[in-house]
């Protein structure tokens, strides 16, 4: 089936006003800049909507790629007709026709935008309808449940004709509602919660803490494989790559030995504030699922949160592992976090973790440690390595790399 355009809605239609206009100016940016590698497309903006004219190019791999964008609440592949009513009956049968799937019951539903069209809707859905009907055996009319349902937009210029709608990634165009750091580990949960930061309209800087030589060369490549993989939804990621052997050295020697994952969440959390700070971000996104593991439990996130001063963000906090397991799935990053390498937490997991901290010990344990233990967070920040990672591509190092805007896909 040659289609000729594809109309393609905006979501999250609670947004009124001024916030409305930059919500669809920046999602039509976005679609632009996903859609570059096909060169002849041509984009048409009308209110809450946008029309792609595909100009030759074919449906289903736009299609692919439009699924993914955030902010697209759905789109549809459409047929442009001529106004005649003979060219607007054959097209519509034409359309029905083609359909992957025959459906057995339809309806037309017209919509006269022009209203100086000689036929008023509803003489147009049974000239429409009946037309189809004696063309398609087999065909019934069901106006309440119908399989398909037939659309027909009459405006001035031509008329609009579809019948199929694909749901869209929704959320917010990326970037619309700022930037925030990324916990991202090896696991299953992090690279989704970075997903739904993204599909909110969060532009995210990934932070993964590595205990090199501890863990291995192989678990930071997955990292990678990882961030890459955020980059086909939220155009170029930096992942900055943390050491932090040493803090994790001095933290595992400091006598608490089921308060390590504790303590060593706290200081993930001073490492990424101070990163956010350097990097314009005003909160910090994790993979955290309450109750999964101890460090998790809701003591667990008491006594770790209460060192951050930036807002924690914890998409999947209300999730159960299967619905996070079928995000991961869906989103293209559930192989790659199954591969078995150490993560630097998994080195010094206690035989019997605290599941509810005390917060006062917590405290003094970190002030026994003082200035050796700011020391060496700084350290850690200042030796802090930053990967710029797009979509299928080769990481490429960076040194306070410049962003353009058009530099993300
Ligand atoms: P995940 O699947 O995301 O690893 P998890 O269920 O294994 O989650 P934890 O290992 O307890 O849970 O980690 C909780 C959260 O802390 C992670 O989702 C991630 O945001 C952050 N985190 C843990 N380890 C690291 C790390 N090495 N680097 C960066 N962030 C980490
Ligand atoms: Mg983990």
């Amino acid at each position: 089936m040659n289609y000729e355009l594809v109309l393609v809605r905006f979501g999250e239609i609670v947004i009124k006003g001024r916030n409305r206009n930059r919500f669809e100016t920046m999602l039509l940016t976005q679609i632009r800049l996903a859609l570059k590698p096909f060169d002849k497309l041509e984009f048409v903006r009308s209110y809450a909507r946008v029309y792609i004219r595909l100009n030759g190019e074919s449906y289903e791999p736009v299609a692919e790629r439009l699924k993914d964008i955030f902010g697209v609440l759905s789109f549809s592949p459409v047929i442009g007709s001529e106004l005649e009513l003979e060219a607007i009956r054959e097209n519509s049968l034409k359309l029905i026709r083609n359909l992957s799937v025959p459906p057995s019951t339809f309806k037309v539903s017209v919509n006269r935008g022009w209203k100086q069209y000689p036929h008023n809707s509803i003489e147009m859905n049974h000239l429409v309808g009946s037309h189809v009907l004696r063309n398609t055996p087999d065909l019934k009319v069901d106006v309440r449940r119908p399989d398909v349902e037939l659309k027909v937009d009459i405006q001035k210029d031509m008329a609009y004709i579809y019948c199929e709608v694909v749901k869209g990634a929704g959320g917010f165009p990326l970037g619309m509602n700022g930037k925030a750091m990324l916990l991202l580990s090896g696991g299953i949960d992090s690279p989704v919660a970075g997903w739904m930061a993204m599909r909110k309209g969060l532009r995210v800087e990934a932070v993964h803490f590595h205990s090199y030589p501890f863990t291995s060369e192989q678990a930071k490549d997955k990292v990678v494989e990882l961030a890459r993989r955020l980059a086909y939804y939220g155009g170029k990621i930096r992942l900055h790559l943390v050491p932090f052997t040493e803090v994790q050295t001095k933290l595992a020697n400091s006598g608490h030995d089921n308060l390590i994952i504790t303590l060593m969440r706290r200081s993930m959390l001073r490492i990424a504030e101070r990163l956010a700070e350097q990097n314009d971000a005003l909160a910090i996104v994790t993979g955290d699922s309450l109750g999964q593991v101890a460090s998790q439990t809701l003591g667990s996130m008491n006594v770790i949160g209460r060192v951050a001063s930036l807002p924690l963000l914890r998409p999947l906090v209300m999730m159960d592992k299967q619905d996070i397991i079928g995000y991961a799935e869906r989103i293209g990053t559930y192989e790659t976090s199954i591969l078995p390498y150490e993560d630097c937490c998994t080195l010094f997991v206690p035989k019997s973790p605290a599941i509810n901290p005390n917060l006062n010990i917590v405290e003094r344990a970190e002030a026994m440690m003082g200035g050796e233990l700011d020391r060496l967070i700084d350290e850690a920040v200042q030796g802090t390595e930053v990967v710029v990672l797009k979509a299928g591509e080769e990481a490429e190092a960076s040194a306070g790399e410049q962003r353009r805007e058009d530099d993300w896909f």
